[in-house]
């Protein structure tokens, strides 16, 4: 076999522009690993491996492990570690481009969320530049998961988790109440990783919840509805649905709040009344 270039012994810089900053802290791994549950039988899709710190606390459990990573310069050393394991698989893509249950399909059969025996289950400790673009992604595509562990920069779990009437309420808010039953389950320090971020972090657990009728058409009046925060959501929703004093009366929705002050409840209710007028 050629020997790679890259090896554990000589990691490749961190990588800003990927949001590259390794959980090394080991009470931390083994936290987050817990959080995983990963059984023997189980999947899990690992977004952004990095070194493999935690990818290799989820191998030691038996489960599949398929791990997801964008950076070229690391799937040399990724390889060299576990290439070995049976249990390994690594695909090297953009997560986002990724359809899962594709990446299923050659490992074996795709097991239904919901019922018994194995699941799949999402790890990943996310760049903060992806938040979104990977909440979007993995909501639409959270039927086949049974749980996901993610880490996020604190203040994106202060928005996920912000109440109605919290001015941190958001698209993003909504978006993930939409999805999944948010659990914040704790934070993380800037010294736990290398190189040390300038802020804290925090893992919540994602469980996934039924599909709502028209999502998309639902998320296009929340994104309306935010479009500019300072604003009443009558002055938003102004712009993109001419009938939107009807709608908001027949929901009983005061024209006045903001769009912060909604519970998904109301939003769904809202969208109702607009798909009706
Ligand atoms: N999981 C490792 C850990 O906890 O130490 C690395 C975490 S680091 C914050 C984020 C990882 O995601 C990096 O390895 C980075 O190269 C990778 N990454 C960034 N964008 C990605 C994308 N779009 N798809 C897949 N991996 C990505």
């Amino acid at each position: 076999m050629k020997p790679s270039k890259e090896t554990h012994n000589e990691p490749t810089r961190p990588k800003k522009s990927l949001g590259q900053n390794f959980l090394t802290d080991p009470n931390y791994l083994t936290k987050i690993a817990a959080a995983v549950e990963a059984k023997q039988e189980d999947s899990i899709i690992e977004i952004g491996p990095g070194r493999g710190a935690l990818t290799e606390l989820l191998l030691q459990t038996g489960a599949k492990v398929i791990a997801i990573e964008l950076d070229r310069d690391l799937i040399g050393p990724l390889r060299e570690s576990f290439s070995r394991r049976e249990n390994f698989h690594l695909i090297e893509r953009d997560a986002l481009t990724v359809d899962f249950s594709d990446l299923l399909y050659p490992f074996g059969s795709v097991p239904q969320a919901g019922t018994a025996g194995p699941s799949v289950k999402l790890a990943a400790n996310l760049p903060y530049y992806i938040s979104t673009a990977v909440l979007r992604h993995i909501a639409a595509q959270r039927e086949i998961f049974t749980s996901l562990i993610l880490m996020f920069q604190r203040e994106v779990v202060h928005r996920i988790t912000a109440r109605a009437g919290n001015s941190e309420r958001g698209y993003l808010t909504v978006l993930a109440e939409l999805a999944f039953d948010v659990q914040k389950l704790f934070d993380v320090p800037p010294a736990a990783f290398w190189p040390a971020p300038k802020v804290w972090s925090s893992v919540v657990k994602l469980t996934p919840k039924p599909y709502f009728k028209d999502e998309a058409g639902m998320l296009q009046l929340v994104s309306a509805g935010f479009a500019q925060k300072r604003k009443t959501i009558a002055n938003n929703l102004k712009a993109f649905y001419p009938k939107y004093d009807i709608a908001l009366r027949a929901a009983e929705i005061d024209p006045k709040i903001r769009a912060e002050a909604l519970t998904l409840d109301e939003w769904q209710r809202l969208y109702r009344a607009i798909a009706a007028v």
